[in-house]
């Protein structure tokens, strides 16, 4: 057979890699201004025309590049960043992979202007297609301007994709916002179709988080300070009040680039529970600082998702430091903040290995076939008059409670004390567990509390469950596999084995064990705990849809996605029957979750009625 293989042409290459790096005129403005700030620039402007549809320009006053790095500027890993590997572990700078400028000009007419300060003259080039029109010296201040202009010009399926203006130019306003929030230092300026959006003069932190918010938020923000060895956190969270029903105001920086992470907003919205009603997130703008060589940013080509060599002491501190905040500033008057173990745990990491924290996970539970051991958490605490008090399980909540004035109910207004689900949560122990609860319609868990009843929805409960447990598993790495006797082989289409071989990693993590993947064949020999091996093809077919389906960049991470989907599938579905002790172990899982109120897809999980609204009706 003849040779077959060739080299694809640069501006075809090129063209596949902007893939990558640039959806939308919003990833544009994002490396921009990243070069910009990289530039040490002070001042930065961003012009945009039709939602960055028609131009993106970014002007800075920063260092400027000579002639031949003008030119070079457009290569493919052409970078004047990182000299070696092990440099990405040592990054003090935004872009390291020199290949921003490279797919934008792929895709788009660019223009650089740039100067160096001690230069006479400066010079102007035009890039269309990866293709070089023109290089001329010009008469230009020190600094770089570039426009990009008709994004995707030449590859209109792209540019079809791209949404509405409003959409647009909300993406391009956030990553606008990150960049800003990071740098208050610098000067910023955003004008679109000839209007100025934002006008921020260099300020500290606090100023610049009012001046793109709005006055307002000043007397929202409350201080978040902590410093240990291995981090170093500083910002604001919002009090509890201003929690927003949809993701809000949610900023993460890591030495100073913000990332993405499901798994620290976790952290930060367990600091908050109790203290935030139904549904509602919490605001932050957290800036973590930890040692370069702690962490991997080379993970994603967006740079938007980070590996911390020490996830679990990070957000262990995390946690500690804004539930401390918040108690601080007597947000939370009523949290126990005497010093338990717990609590203390975060500070003596700093030099010793982490343990991995020990999730059991019963694996013969399967809630329809056998009776589940009764799990035993630790979950709310009632105040009481001397304090706060813990009692050992749910049930306390429920009727009979001897000492406790009959105080009015309201769910927001239970204390949630997360607890690190560890040890003995699988364990039995024969206590009193026999609280009343019924089903209704094979569809709602209904048990009666102290001030009226609760009403569950087990599909729903069950998908926060298997949520939180797998994006655990995803991120933290640790799922448990059961083996199968005989492998699994499925058949799925080219492009969605593709699919699945991408995700593998990550399924991998939940417990999967894949065998072979080629072609149109799949074979796995192990599958996760959590699962039944009848229902693995059905889950798998639903992923790829969901991702097929999926948004991107949707403002959380693929593991996100990854697990919803998987819960959905996995999840206890409305027309099943549940005995007692599956109810209670159900009911007992949701209230160990760290957001037992809310489902993956943000509806809400339960209800109460109280007796009160009750006694309307008979009146
Ligand atoms: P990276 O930022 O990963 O190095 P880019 O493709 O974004 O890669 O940029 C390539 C190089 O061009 C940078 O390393 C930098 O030297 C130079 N450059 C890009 N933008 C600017 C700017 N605004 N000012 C000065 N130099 C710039
Ligand atoms: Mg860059």
């Amino acid at each position: 057979m003849a040779d077959i293989i060739q080299l694809l042409p640069d501006h075809v290459a090129n063209q596949i890699a902007a893939g990558e790096v640039v959806q939308r005129p919003a990833s544009v403005v994002k490396e921009l201004l990243e070069n910009a700030i990289d530039a040490q620039a002070t001042s930065i402007t961003l012009l945009i025309k039709d939602a960055g549809k028609t131009l993106v320009q970014v002007t800075d006053n920063g260092i400027g590049m000579s002639v031949t790095d003008a030119r070079l500027s457009f290569e493919r890993h052409a970078t004047s960043k990182i000299k070696a590997a092990e440099d990405l572990f040592n990054l003090h700078t935004k872009g390291f992979r020199g290949e921003a400028l490279a797919s934008i000009a792929a895709i788009a007419h660019v223009a650089l202007k740039t100067k160096t300060e001690f230069a006479e003259i400066g010079t102007l080039l035009t890039v269309e297609g990866s293709k070089v029109i023109s290089q001329d010296p010009a008469v230009v201040p020190k600094g770089t301007t570039i426009s990009v202009k008709n994004l995707f010009y030449n590859i209109p399926a792209r540019r079809n994709f791209l949404k509405s203006n409003p959409v647009e130019t909300r993406h391009i306003i956030d990553e606008f916002h990150r960049v800003a929030l990071a740098h208050p230092s610098v000067t910023f300026e955003m004008i679109h179709n000839g209007s100025d959006v934002f006008k921020l003069p260099a300020s500290n932190s606090r100023q610049r988080i009012v001046n793109i918010f709005g006055s307002k938020t000043n007397e929202k923000l409350v201080p978040v300070n902590e410093e240990t060895e291995i981090l170093k956190i500083e910002g604001f969270v919002l009090k509890p009040e201003y929690g927003k029903k949809s993701r809000g105001e949610q900023f993460f920086f890591v030495n100073d680039r913000f990332i993405k992470s499901p798994y620290l907003h976790h952290a930060v919205s367990s600091a908050f529970e109790g203290l935030m009603k139904n549904g509602v997130h919490p605001g932050y703008f957290l800036f973590l600082e930890v040692d370069t060589h702690a962490i991997d940013i080379n993970i994603h080509p967006t740079k938007t998702e980070i590996k911390f060599d020490d996830e679990h002491a990070i957000y262990a501190m995390l946690r500690a430091t804004v539930k401390h905040s918040l108690g601080q500033f007597n947000i939370a008057p009523i949290l126990d903040f005497e010093r338990d173990k717990g609590f203390d745990t975060p500070y003596e990491y700093s030099k010793k290995a982490p343990t991995t924290p020990s999730i059991e996970v019963d694996s013969s539970f399967n809630p329809f076939k056998e009776k589940p051991k009764q799990a035993n958490i630790n979950f709310p605490f009632k105040r009481s008059s001397s304090g706060v008090e813990r009692t050992t399980s749910w049930e306390s909540l429920y009727v009979g409670l001897k000492d406790e004035p009959e105080t009015d109910f309201a769910i927001g207004n239970i204390e949630f004390e997360s607890e690190e689900v560890t040890g003995n949560l699988f364990e039995t122990t024969e206590t009193e567990t026999a609280q009343l609860t019924f089903q209704l319609q094979n569809k709602y868990i209904v048990s009666p509390l102290k001030s009226g009843m609760m009403i569950i929805h087990q599909n729903l409960a069950h998908q926060r469950i298997l949520y939180e447990e797998l994006l655990k598993n995803i991120t933290v790495k640790e799922a448990v596999s059961q083996q199968l006797l005989f492998p699994l082989q499925l058949h799925f289409s080219k492009p969605d084995v593709e699919i699945i071989e991408k995700i593998r990693e990550q399924l991998e993590h939940t417990g999967f064990i894949f065998s072979q993947l080629k072609e149109e064949t799949i074979e796995i020999s192990g599958i996760p705990v959590l699962i039944m091996e009848s229902h693995v093809v059905n889950l798998l077919h639903q992923l790829v849809h969901d991702i097929k389906e999926e948004v991107p960049d949707n403002g959380f991470s693929q593991n996100d996605m990854l697990a919803k989907s998987m819960a959905a599938s996995m999840a206890i579905k409305t027309g099943v029957s549940l005995n007692k002790e599956e109810r209670e172990h159900l009911i007992n899982q949701l209230f160990a979750c760290k957001e037992p109120t809310v489902s993956p897809t943000n509806k809400p999980v339960f209800t109460t009625l109280e007796v009160s609204e009750l006694d309307k009706k008979f009146m």
